[in-house]
């Protein structure tokens, strides 16, 4: 952290600021230049509170030179993290695409679906038990009887299984899911990034709240790394921006910064990212190519019907058609089934 002083700064403040560093193990640098006069400070910065010295009349400003995430940052870990999901590896040059409905609505549907992405490669089954609906008259989710049909489509089908949780009272539940989600909504419920970090090994598939950025999504990943739980996956489902052509605009520059940043796997949304059926095979496609880690593809059997997300999800047919063009891209990171 370097603080860069006031041209007039009094030196009686400036010897209060320093002997204020000292007390929190900080050692002070002070370089005097022509013009200004800085404060290389070494230490352990990550949990002083920058605001303090921003706010101090002697300081006119302060930058970070390192980042406030430390089990998350590529700096400490050099190399790509590889999540072991029961077996279905993601992150390190594996690529996976996890897909199902977004939520489970009965044992026939979820199984025939299952069956189907199974058919056409997908790796891992996701389906939504417990959902957050931003409207409280919305279809809520089975809750404990959808992760009874999830664990069923899991016996049937072997596809380990990705699933939301949206209270850590629920966790116990959780014992035969295979990856725990943590939805946009809840990115910073800190206490539940507490839990799932500090109660399990399960690998986390952390999405990007929707109005958050890379660092805010990069601490929330600390919160669970740092509770003991190194099993993170960061995931990009579109963020709010003033277009509204779309129900949310699809960053994919996240893969290339968060890649640089963290070396924690990338896996894209595109179909929340999208909301469109149309737009998420071209978007899955400039993703894989773009080097995600993984895919998540919202597939229904009947989106007319489906009870959550209908406009974005696809058919079976479709999803065997993205599937078949993403395949072309990444042939030797995975291979369809
Ligand atoms: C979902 O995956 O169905 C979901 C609700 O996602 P998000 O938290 O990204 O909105
Ligand atoms: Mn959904």
């Amino acid at each position: 952290m370097i603080i860069i002083l006031k041209k007039d700064a009094d030196q009686k403040q400036v010897e209060g600021l320093l002997g204020w560093l000292r007390e929190r193990h900080i050692t002070p640098n002070v370089s005097t230049g022509e013009r200004e006069t800085l404060i290389g400070c070494i230490g352990d910065v990550a949990k002083m509170d920058i605001g303090l010295v921003q706010a101090l009349s002697v300081v006119e400003s302060v930058q970070r030179i390192q980042e406030p995430y430390k089990a998350a940052n590529r700096k400490f870990h050099p190399e790509d993290s590889v999540i072991d999901c029961s077996g279905v590896k993601i992150g390190g040059g594996n690529f996976q695409v996890i897909a199902g409905p977004c939520s489970v609505e009965s044992e026939e549907q979820l199984i025939g679906i299952a069956k189907s992405v199974k058919a056409s490669g997908a790796t891992m089954l996701r389906g939504g038990a417990f959902k957050p609906r931003t409207s409280p008259y919305a279809f809520q989710g089975l809750g404990q009887r959808g992760l009874e049909i999830l664990l069923e489509a899991k016996k049937e089908t072997s596809l380990p299984i990705c699933t939301e949780l949206m209270g850590f009272e629920h966790l116990p539940l959780f014992n035969d899911v295979d990856v725990i989600q943590i939805g946009a909504r809840n990115m910073q419920n800190f206490d539940l990034l507490k839990e799932v970090g500090a109660q399990t090994k399960k690998p986390i598939l952390l999405k990007r709240g929707m109005s958050a950025t890379l660092q805010e999504l990069l601490m929330s990943a600390e919160y669970i790394m740092a509770s003991g739980n190194p099993n993170v996956m960061l995931c990009e489902r579109g963020i709010r921006t003033f277009e509204t052509a779309m129900r949310n605009t699809i960053d994919l520059t996240v893969i290339p910064v968060l890649k640089r940043l963290s070396h924690l796997p990338v896996v894209i949304d595109p179909s929340h990212a999208t909301g469109y059926a149309h737009l998420v095979e071209p978007c899955a496609m400039g993703a894989t190519a773009m080097g995600a880690d993984a895919l998540i593809i919202e597939v229904h059997n009947d989106p007319q019907r489906a009870l959550c997300d209908g406009a974005q999800s696809l058919t079976p047919a479709m999803f065997d058609s993205m599937m078949g063009k993403v395949g072309a891209i990444r042939p030797h990171a995975w291979k369809r089934a």
